[in-house]
């Protein structure tokens, strides 16, 4: 009889490792408390088009996710994405290195100490030395405070809201490294699964059950050991489980074991919320893909016009979003969808006050408290082993993928790491 596993969630994570593990040869279950992708999920268009609930597209040294869309025989594009940056009431083209050269927010010699900056970043191979030191301390040091204030401060709080300034250098070393060796020269190229997310979860799904993998939707509330093997609520039997969701969720369900110290470590990882909303609309708001805000006057933290990077015929509107990432308890998260819709739309009117918005209509609206750690100084010796005081139970999520940005691909690593951990200690006990 083949040793069982369950693993909690059904997002990259947990379905990448449930793959792994039964191609070893072990006994699967996943447990998927809401929808299959979790973060990376997807909903239906007017045209019965998917789209991601939140923008999605993969980079060129995505090597975990390209290996895998072909393995599952999935198509995919790389195209040419343009950026933008909102800037003293402007858009400015931000999608070259050129681009750089007219932008009038920085002088000469803000330009030259920004450039060093990020050759420093590109060529610099040890994040290690980085991380004890916050991003917001380094930049402004290294930059001079106007760098910092028109251009670092807006990337950061794009994605870390008001914790902004907690989060390390090692961090902005991942984003910026990995980016620059993604780029294409002058321009930059993004990936696009043929079909969105949704076909690489349905393929993956149809993979595992023909494989024997039993996917359960069933919101995981309490974890037990009887007799040496575990069991989740009812589902029962497991030699070990695999928790892949945020470390607050693993520590709820995992209220009845001791777990002590590493409990307490594990407090010491904040997390940031997003929400992000699509919209439908006649007309296109600009011909950028992404637009990112050197203001943090508007409610949200970055435009993207998603059918400036996929055509809208596809689609039969062009489409956009608006997302912010905050706290749970950010007055803006506990509003209700109606007013944030209005926020957005007031902020909106503020970027493009020359565009005619009158045909702009909501159809989804995504939010999610546990949507990032924070990365803060030291988050390497912050966070716990995988492996739990608990002999075979093992945590699996985004707080291990550090110090390059989260990412399916990165995710899809991960469940290799963790799918060789849970297959070690299986063999042993
Ligand atoms: C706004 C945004 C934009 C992004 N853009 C990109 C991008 O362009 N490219 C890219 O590669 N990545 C992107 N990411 C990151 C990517 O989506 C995530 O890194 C990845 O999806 C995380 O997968 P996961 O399986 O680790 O976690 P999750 O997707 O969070 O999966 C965890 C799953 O566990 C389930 N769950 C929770 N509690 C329970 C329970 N009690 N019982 C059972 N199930 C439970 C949840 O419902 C969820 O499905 C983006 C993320 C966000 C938020």
């Amino acid at each position: 009889m083949p040793k069982k596993v369950g693993i909690v969630g059904g997002g990259i994570t947990g379905l990448a490792t449930a793959l792994e593990l039964v191609k070893k040869g072990y006994a699967v279950s996943v447990f998927e408390g809401e929808k299959i992708g979790g973060l990376a999920s997807s909903f239906k268009t007017k045209k019965g088009e998917f789209l991601e609930e939140t923008y999605h597209h993969m980079f060129k040294t995505d090597l975990e996710l390209i290996s895998l869309l072909e393995e599952l025989g999935l198509k995919y594009e790389f195209r040419k994405a343009t950026m933008g940056f909102y800037w003293n009431n402007k858009v400015f083209d931000f999608g070259t290195e050129s681009s750089l050269l007219f932008f009038p927010g920085l002088n000469f010699i803000d330009k030259i100490r920004f450039g060093l900056c990020i050759l420093y970043l590109r060529f610099e191979n040890d994040w290690r030395k980085l991380e004890e030191i916050k991003a917001a301390d380094w930049l402004r040091k290294v930059c001079g405070e106007n760098v910092f204030n028109t251009i670092w401060l807006p990337l950061l709080r794009t994605k870390f809201g008001s914790k902004a300034e907690k989060v390390s250098m090692s961090w902005i070393w991942g984003r910026i490294n990995l980016r620059a060796k993604s780029r294409g020269i002058n321009k930059e190229l993004l990936g696009y699964i043929d079909g969105s997310m949704q076909k690489l979860f349905e393929k993956l799904v149809s993979v595992l059950k023909e494989k024997g993998v039993e996917i359960t939707k069933s919101k995981i509330m309490s974890i037990k050991r009887r007799n040496g093997k575990f069991f989740l609520d009812a589902f029962g039997g497991f030699d070990s489980i695999v928790f892949t969701v945020p470390f607050p969720i693993f520590l709820n369900i995992t209220k009845s074991f001791r777990l002590d110290s590493y409990a307490k470590k594990i407090l010491g990882v904040d997390y940031l919320g997003v929400q992000c909303m699509t919209f439908e609309s006649e007309k296109p708001l600009s011909s950028i893909y992404w637009l990112n805000l050197g203001t943090n006057e508007l409610p949200f933290g970055g435009i993207i016009e998603h059918t400036n990077f996929i055509p809208k015929e596809r689609y039969g509107t062009h489409l956009f979003y608006l997302f912010n990432y905050c706290s749970w308890d950010d007055k803006i998260f506990n509003d209700s969808e109606q007013t944030v819709e209005k926020k957005y739309l007031d902020g909106l009117k503020k970027v493009f006050p020359e565009a005619d918005l009158s045909s702009i209509k909501k159809i989804n609206f995504f939010r999610n408290r546990f949507a990032t750690p924070i990365y803060a100084v030291n988050h390497s010796k912050k966070i716990p082993p995988m492996e739990t005081p608990v002999k075979g139970v093992f945590v699996s999520n985004t707080a291990y993928i550090y110090p390059f940005d989260r990412s399916l691909n990165y995710s899809i690593e991960l469940a290799k790491k963790t799918a060789e951990k849970v297959g070690s200690f299986l063999e042993h006990c």
